[in-house]
């Protein structure tokens, strides 16, 4: 059986991020993920900041992770093309208790070495911010705050893996880990079998569970919820600066988020969870939320609100993130608790797991021959119409479009499926097809035919995020044929 020299368990940020890393490198290294696309887990739900370095004391890792973080975000955007905007963010009071914390904050930021924060009254806060509620007080800027699509974020970080001779295996939920004094031998729910020297435990909020598995330390993983709504991306209130209200003792409180890609969001909330995958939102916390941002944003409107998701923190009782070596077994990096700011550490997270690995005796050698080149992804939405005419005369499903609130043709989402994304999520969140105003309500039956079409998968076979998750189960009667495509309309 061949043994890997690393493999990752978990591939949402922390695991594709040093995944990534991993991929600059002559070692062999496979990333596993239970669900059937990476990303699935908290990464997919998350209010996608990349955050300014101010809310946490730089003596906490999470802090210091945090800080590097946001500053390699340029130069990874540079060579992977995901969508990310450094539009800066407002931490705003509207009362002089609030100032003194807003205070505190910005003084932490600067002992922490965040660079160009910037104290701002109200006026200089309207002229950055003219949707902001005029009864602003004071509060201040960072300009080095952003957003990011958080899904598209990590397939390009695993595209790039993966280009650079990294192993990908979905499906495979860890049940067993063992070690036989050489390596770890890794088992599926489903009896496939990994064996690798070194494991990085990055499984988010099951991370607790895979080190118990492997006799490694004892600690619980707490999951604290986040709910988030989003509006429809014609919303007036849209600001162009992330917006944050001061801080509560568990969150950052409740944010006006303009995203990457144009919508706005708001949230999230932070309460406590008591089952991992409860992900449900409800109306009277809409409306608690949409109650709280209208004191930052005044035009915000329940009926801006398109839908709502939730995603799980994963908490240590410590609060931050436990990234270390095991002291109990050998050659096994905790990668736990890595709730808010994961998001935006998650590049340092991946270098800083790769440095332990040296540490813990990994003989890492760079790779002369890196691929930078990942092929482009090109956007319908963004080409010119001179460019949309040459798509077209190369292939016409470039300019047909499937779903018309985000505007994203077959080709792309046949090319989503081409690249391995064969759930209705999955292709979701690679191309946007179903994220706007109809939330999928007019294109979810093509965009399943062209799944079924390019993957040979049966159309009662199709699942929304793989298991058992059917979309069709005895409902093939109800959709039509053929795409219009296939049709030659
Ligand atoms: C509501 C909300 C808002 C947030 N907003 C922000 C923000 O704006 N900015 C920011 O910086 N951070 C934010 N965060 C935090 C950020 O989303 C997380 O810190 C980050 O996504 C954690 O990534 P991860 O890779 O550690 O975990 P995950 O993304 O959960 O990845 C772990 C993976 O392990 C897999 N897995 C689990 N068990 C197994 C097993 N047995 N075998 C194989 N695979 C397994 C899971 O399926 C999952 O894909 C937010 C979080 C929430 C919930």
């Amino acid at each position: 059986m061949f043994t890997y020299d690393v493999a990752v368990i978990g591939a949402g940020v922390s695991g594709a991020s040093t995944a990534y890393q991993l991929g600059h490198y002559h070692v062999s290294a496979i990333l596993l993920e239970k669900c059937a696309d990476v990303g699935f887990g908290v990464s997919k739900a998350n209010s996608g900041i990349i955050h300014g370095g101010f809310h946490h004391p730089v003596s906490s890792l999470k802090a210091k992770l945090e800080i590097r973080g946001n500053f390699m975000f340029d130069k990874l955007q540079y060579e992977l093309d995901f969508p990310f905007r450094r539009n800066g963010i407002l931490v705003v009071a509207f009362s002089e208790e609030e100032m003194a914390t807003v205070r505190k904050l910005y003084e932490q930021g600067v002992a922490n070495g965040v660079r160009n924060l910037e104290m701002c009254g109200r006026d200089r806060l309207l002229r950055l911010e003219p949707k902001l509620n005029a009864e602003v007080i004071g509060g201040f800027f960072a300009p080095s705050g952003g957003t990011i699509e958080p899904y598209r974020y990590v397939f390009s970080l695993v595209e790039a893996a993966v280009r650079n001779g990294v192993n990908l295996h979905c499906d495979f939920k860890v049940e067993q880990c063992e070690n036989d004094g050489e390596a770890w031998l890794l088992t599926a729910a489903d009896g496939r079998r990994v064996r690798a020297r070194y494991v990085v435990n990055a499984a988010g909020l099951y991370a607790d569970e895979i080190s118990r598995l492997s006799g490694a330390e004892e600690f619980t993983i707490h999951a604290r919820k986040g709910e988030e709504y989003l509006l429809d991306r014609n919303s007036k209130a849209r600001p162009e600066r992330v917006i944050f209200p001061v801080p509560t003792k568990h969150s950052k409180g409740v944010l006006v988020i303009p995203t990457a890609e144009g919508t706005t969001m708001i949230g999230p909330t932070a309460d406590p969870a008591d089952d991992k995958e409860d992900t449900s939102t409800s109306s009277d916390h809409m409306a608690r939320i949409v109650a709280l941002v209208r004191q930052m944003v005044d035009g915000i409107s329940v009926r801006d609100v398109i839908t709502s998701f939730a995603g799980l923190r994963p908490v240590l009782d410590s609060e931050d993130f436990y990234i270390a070596p095991s002291e109990k077994v050998p050659r096994f990096i905790q990668v736990a608790g890595i709730q808010s700011p994961g998001l935006t550490a998650s590049p340092a997270i991946g270098e800083y797991v790769k440095d332990l690995l040296k540490e813990s005796g990994l003989t890492l050698t760079e790779k002369k021959d890196y691929q930078y080149d990942l092929p482009r992804h090109r956007e319908v939405r963004h080409e010119s119409l001179e460019a949309l005419d040459r798509l077209h005369a190369e292939n016409p499903a470039w300019t047909h479009l499937v779903c018309r609130c985000e505007k994203i043709s077959e080709a792309e989402i046949v090319e989503a499926v081409r690249k391995g994304h064969r759930t209705l999520d999955g292709v979701k969140f690679y191309t946007r097809a179903g994220m706007g105003r109809c939330q999928g309500g007019f294109c979810s039956a093509r965009i399943m035919q062209i799944i079924s079409r390019e993957s040979g998968i049966p159309l009662e076979e199709l699942t929304k995020k793989g298991g058992d998750s059917r979309l069709l189960a005895g409902r093939l009667g109800e959709l039509p044929v053929q795409t219009e495509m296939e049709a030659g309309k």
